[in-house]
């Protein structure tokens, strides 16, 4: 029997003494028992757990199970009944006995549990979860299993994706690194659970590679993630990984992808926010005994370098030791290394470099002003410090910083004039050059791992997709709009594909079926990305080149995009420079202050000339094959280049995102933050209600609820359930030969069909099948 809609538990009516949910401010919903029906107001009266008497209107009121031990229901769609209180309920109990795994249909809900469980993703659990046909408590390994396992059986065919999504700080970035120890250990070819060990041509041991794909993480954690408000650990970048394996399942190789990097970071952090973990990595080497003798240089530099050595406090992340480890390993030289960290002292150098005003304004100058507040700060040591590791002249950076080329006339009478820049000008090069250098860092060590890690030719492959989690602050820029907006497109992959198909699907198949209503963020996504939306009212203010003022740009987008209801007003005032945008997550308020500039992303080439001047042969190398490589030519303002915004290079960087992702078989990890204080053992009910509702949990449990919550290929029911067919073969034989010979086809009356399941029913009750106490058959 098909369990009752979900959709129709509020508004079922509520008999006296029934046990229910009643909705509550502070727990989301709270048990209580009916004392009195529902009036013609639609009012039920209720009795609390305290025995405190309130009423309630029925759309507030859920039915509730006489049963108390949720936990033991693996799965959110054996909830009964099913709804959003018994399965927040099921969670957090679950949470309490440190479960923190629970299936949800076909996807996982992952609940942080913010607090060690090595033991959940040892090698016995990578065992237990790598055996055919196993029936274990929801993991993350289980998708991991799962999506090897269909690419090995798809042959290729089809490849597969997995997708951890969540709110920073929700344990994307911790779950996709245990699935990809996962994925490399069971397809390693040493790995000696595997049943089968046969012989690879590979030019590279697979060890080697295994280890390599795993050391990528700790290189672009120590360089791309940094503490925020929310997490201390934040990706600030996002990162595909496309794992490739032999079509006998063994790993090749992979190749990394990652989606913009916020290298503000780089000049600026706001309140309770750090700069990226290796500055004060580096800057803790100054403070290590014992360092590989290459090094010693490096620490000697960092010593002497006058900068706050004041590592913040912050989470337990990687040690410098570490990193430099996993790059060595990797293949990333010494010298190569040592430029590396050169460059980044370089940075810290600049980004204590100040300027002040002289002729009325009109120019600038280094300051030389000591600066009490963080750093004793000598002006001419920081900029030869600055030049002597970038291996520039400190002419040449002066020019540089200080001045701004103009060019004028046709290519033919071509005349260039030097125009000296303002205090703001000034900062403004400072700030590009060093986020130029950071993400130039950054790109060149994808780069190189991709180089360490790619197969020349594989047959399968597996990506693994983490992205920076959705996320709002006091006030958010063009980075979190970026970053809420990749989480739209997921979203919006997550609903067409999964809980549409899923309806269509039912329908296909004739399942007597009430469609459900799902959110769809289709209007959100299109109202930021679409031409006339919020992206194309920034990219019209880069292409115009006009400097706008803000509360007009503001007004423009409001006027522009608001009539959908996801854009509207802030404030209440006439110049506001503050727009809210109504995400799938939430309501986000963005400010349209330096969105231009930072969209427009325009670095001078005079910068780039200055680097390339460089007397280090890994800095010139970083821009060498520059698209922006300096030339008086490029100087030259060419009306028909159209500049790429930032957002333009993002839009279709997801937009390629999702073309892999259509064309692949995709897995879903739901991760879910129990409380805002990242505090162990804390489960605060009504935020995780808010993010399950968000991220359409419930509306995948309630759909794959009422159609079949268990799924099953042929082949793998055949080969699970095969015996028992063997048990009934006289059965089977008789009945599939004689009706064949009548009917030619295998279908018998509906009794003999009756006949036929009851007695194959009975002989697996002998047997511990759980799919027979999920109400379906
Ligand atoms: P962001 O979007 O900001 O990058 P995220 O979703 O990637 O966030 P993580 O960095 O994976 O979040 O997790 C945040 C913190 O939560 C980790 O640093 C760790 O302390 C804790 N955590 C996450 N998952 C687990 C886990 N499985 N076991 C123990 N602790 C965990
Ligand atoms: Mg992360």
């Amino acid at each position: 029997m098909k369990p009752k809609a979900w959709s129709n538990e509020a508004t079922r009516k509520l008999t006296q003494g029934q046990s229910v949910y009643v909705k509550d401010a502070v727990e989301a919903w709270i048990p209580a028992v009916v004392v009195e029906e529902a009036d013609s107001r639609l009012t039920v009266t209720v009795q609390l757990a305290d025995d405190s008497i309130v009423m309630r209107k029925s759309s507030e009121v859920l039915a509730r199970s006489e049963e108390t031990e949720l936990f033991i229901c693996s799965s959110l769609t054996e909830l009964n009944p099913v709804n959003e209180a018994s399965a927040l309920d099921c969670l957090h109990q679950r949470f309490s006995q440190d479960i923190f795994y629970t299936a949800a249909g076909t996807t996982i809900v992952a609940v942080n549990p913010f607090k060690d469980v090595h033991h959940l993703y040892n090698q016995h659990k990578i065992q237990d979860y790598h055996r055919p046909l196993q029936t274990l408590d929801p993991h993350i390994f289980m998708i991991g299993e799962k999506a090897y396992a269909h690419m090995l059986r798809e042959m290729g065919n089809i490849n597969q994706s997995i997708v951890v999504s969540g709110e920073s700080g929700a344990g994307k970035t911790v779950s996709a690194k245990h699935l990809l120890k996962y994925l490399t250990i069971v397809s390693s070819p040493e790995n000696e659970i595997k049943y089968v060990q046969l012989h690879l041509e590979c030019s590279i041991p697979a060890s080697v590679i295994e280890r390599r794909v795993l050391d990528s993480n700790p290189i672009l954690e120590s360089f791309g993630n940094a503490a925020t408000p929310r997490n201390e650990n934040s990706s600030r970048f996002g990162k595909f990984i496309q794992l490739q394996f032999h079509r006998n399942g063994y790993i090749l190789g992979g190749v990394i992808q990652t989606y913009l990097l916020e290298k503000t970071r780089v000049v600026h952090q706001g309140p309770g926010e750090n700069n990226f973990h290796i500055f004060y990595q580096l800057m803790s080497l100054g403070d290590i005994d014992q360092v590989p003798s290459w090094l010693v240089a490096v620490r000697a530099e960092v010593q002497h370098s006058g900068l706050d050595c004041t590592v913040p406090q912050q989470a337990e992340t990687l040690s410098v030791l570490q990193t430099v480890e996993a790059m060595s390993d990797i293949g990333v030289s010494t010298s190569q290394q040592v430029s590396i960290f050169k460059i980044l002292l370089a940075i810290l150098h600049l980004s204590t470099m100040k300027f002040i005003s002289i002729k009325d304004g009109e120019a600038c100058t280094f300051s030389d002003t000591e600066d009490t507040d963080q750093f004793v700060y000598v002006s001419s040591r920081t900029k030869e410090e600055c030049c002597r590791l970038l291996g520039i002249s400190a002419l040449s950076l002066h020019h540089a910083l200080l001045n701004r080329k103009i060019v004028t006339g046709t290519k033919a009478h071509q005349s260039v004039y030097v125009k000296p820049v303002t205090v703001a000008e000034a900062q403004s090069r400072r700030d590009s050059l060093a986020m130029l250098l950071y993400s130039r860092i950054f790109d060149w060590l994808v780069n190189f791992i991709n180089t360490q890690i790619k197969a020349d030719t594989f047959d399968h492959c597996i990506n693994l997709l983490d992205i920076y989690g959705f996320e709002t602050f006091e006030i958010n820029n063009l980075e979190q709009l970026c970053i809420n907006y990749a989480n739209e497109r997921l979203q919006q992959h997550y609903v067409t594909h999964f809980l549409r198909d899923l309806q269509t699907e039912y329908e296909l198949e004739q399942i007597t079926w009430t469609p459900i209503e799902y959110k769809d963020n289709k209007t959100c996504v299109e109202t930021l990305h679409g031409p006339s939306g919020v992206f194309g009212i920034l990219n019209e203010e880069v292409t115009l080149n006009r400097a706008s003022d803000d509360s007009i740009l503001c007004g423009r987008i409001i006027t522009g995009c608001g009539a959908k209801g996801v854009v509207r007003k802030h404030g209440a005032g006439t110049f506001e420079t503050k727009f809210i945008v109504r995400h799938y997550a939430g309501d986000v308020v963005y400010s349209v202050e330096k969105a231009v500039k930072k969209n427009k992303d325009n670095i001078p080439p005079e910068l780039i000339a200055l680097v390339a001047t460089s007397e280090d042969s890994f800095l010139q190398d970083l821009f060498t094959n520059d698209e922006f490589s300096y030339t008086e030519q490029s100087l030259t303002p060419t009306k028909t280049k159209k500049k790429i915004t930032v957002l333009t290079k993002f839009k279709s960087s997801l937009d390629r995102l999702m073309q892999s992702l259509e064309r692949s078989d995709v897995h879903f990890i739901r991760c879910i933050k129990p409380n805002t204080n990242n505090r162990p053992g804390v489960f605060d009910r009504t935020y995780v209600l808010q993010q399950l509702e968000a991220c359409g949990t419930l509306e995948t449990v309630n759909i794959c609820r009422l159609g079949y919550p268990a799924r099953m290929d042929y082949k793998d029911f055949i080969q699970r359930y095969g015996f028992l067919a063997r048990l009934s073969n006289a059965y089977v034989v008789k009945k599939f030969t004689t009706e064949a010979s009548i009917n030619n086809n295998c279908v018998g009356t509906e009794a003999e069909q009756d006949e036929f399941f009851q007695k194959v029913e009975s002989q697996m009750s002998h047997f511990d099948l759980p799919f027979l106490n999920s109400g379906h058959k």
